[in-house]
């Protein structure tokens, strides 16, 4: 029986604490496709499973890994088969189904996409979850009408990994980009990115007015709560925001003002259960017209011993760009 490992979190009477761990394949949940993961990569909600947070996953010991790149063993459905390189994101992977902190997942043959013919496994998770919904936020912004001649775009959480890749995208597609970033100390990298003005958090501290003046004719907006409520005062009329983060907070203490004064465009974005071929579509523009290589090149890769604190990092808000997990034999991608 094949035995792989897993960095699989127990709950020790509320205190959650991961470890590596060997499992059998005959451990993994039911499902269509059988993978052998090569690379992961770390993502907010990771270091929200892995610390317990119960809206994510509700039992444990659980192996977390919302994201995964790797070959296909074996599948019960026709559309993979063995030696098809695919790659997971989303659905329930990580949260409540064992994800790609393990050497292997099964998961339903719907959740799985073709890995793009020029990549590698490592290449994929450089974006992981957080690059393809960059992508997805960029999108809803063109689908908006948003064209670089409308003003500078603002992305909040600039030097997280949704924000960085979000950076680096706008910036080649011509929106002068203004980096939101609560690390000073980023300010050259996020410029490297392509941001042409870096600001810190302060440029969004909350004030009672309804509105402000109009700095940004967009934003991705990462963090949410506060920030994102002053965001929508500061967009341009006809502008739109990509909102799909919570880092700072779940609430919206917004009004309808910039709504019905200027006419902005709020564009909520989940990356999770859109379809299937929605996500294709990103990965595709990812891999040619909007590959990122900035992004690629810096994300750190780090080993199944070195989670426990990448994965606080995350939690106390200083995890830096993108972070790819690389299993055992798969550490050069
Ligand atoms: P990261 O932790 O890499 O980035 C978040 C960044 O937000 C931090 O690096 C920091 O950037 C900033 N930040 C953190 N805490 C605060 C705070 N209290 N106030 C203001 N800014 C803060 O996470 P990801 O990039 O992976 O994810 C970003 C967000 O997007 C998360 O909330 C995540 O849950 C969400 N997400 C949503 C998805 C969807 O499908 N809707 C998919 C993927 C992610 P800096 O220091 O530069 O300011």
């Amino acid at each position: 029986m094949t035995t792989f490992r897993s960095w699989r979190v127990h709950d020790q009477d509320g205190t959650f604490k991961g470890q590596i761990e060997d499992q059998s394949i005959a451990d993994l949940p039911p499902g269509e496709v059988l993978i052998h993961v090569s690379h992961s990569s770390l993502n907010f909600k990771d270091a929200l499973s892995a610390s317990g947070n119960k809206g994510v996953t509700r039992s444990f010991p659980h192996t977390p890994g919302i994201d995964a790149a790797g070959e296909v063993v074996s599948s019960d459905d026709s559309t993979w088969k063995a030696g098809d390189r695919v790659i997971v994101t989303g659905y329930d992977l990580g949260m409540n189904t064992a994800g790609g902190f393990g050497e292997y997942i099964r998961v339903p043959a719907g959740w799985c996409v073709r890995l793009p013919a020029n990549w590698e496994g490592h290449t994929a998770m450089a974006y992981g979850t957080a690059g393809l919904t960059a992508g997805l936020c960029v999108d809803k912004l063109l689908r908006s009408g948003l064209t670089p001649q409308q003003g500078p775009v603002l992305v909040t959480g600039a030097s997280g990994g949704v924000g960085s890749v979000a950076v680096e995208l706008l910036a080649k597609l011509g929106f002068e980009v203004v980096a939101m970033s609560g690390k000073a100390d980023q300010e050259s990298w996020l410029r490297d990115l392509g941001a042409t003005q870096v600001v810190g958090r302060d440029a969004l501290t909350p004030s009672r007015k309804p509105m402000e003046k109009p700095h940004y004719a967009g934003a991705v907006d990462t963090v949410g709560g506060e920030p994102l409520a002053t965001v929508l005062k500061q967009i341009r009329p006809e502008g739109a925001v990509a909102a799909c983060g919570l880092a700072a907070g779940t609430d919206l203490p917004s009004s309808v003002f910039p709504f019905i004064i200027r006419g902005v465009t709020l564009a909520g974005v989940d990356s999770v259960e859109i379809p299937q071929i929605r996500k294709t579509e990103i990965w595709d523009k990812l891999a040619t017209e909007w590959r990122c290589p900035k992004s690629e090149q810096s994300a750190k890769t780090i080993t199944m011993e070195e989670l426990e604190p990448a994965l606080s990092a995350f939690l106390k808000g200083q995890s830096v760009g993108r972070v790819v997990l690389a299993h055992q034999g798969a550490i050069q991608g």
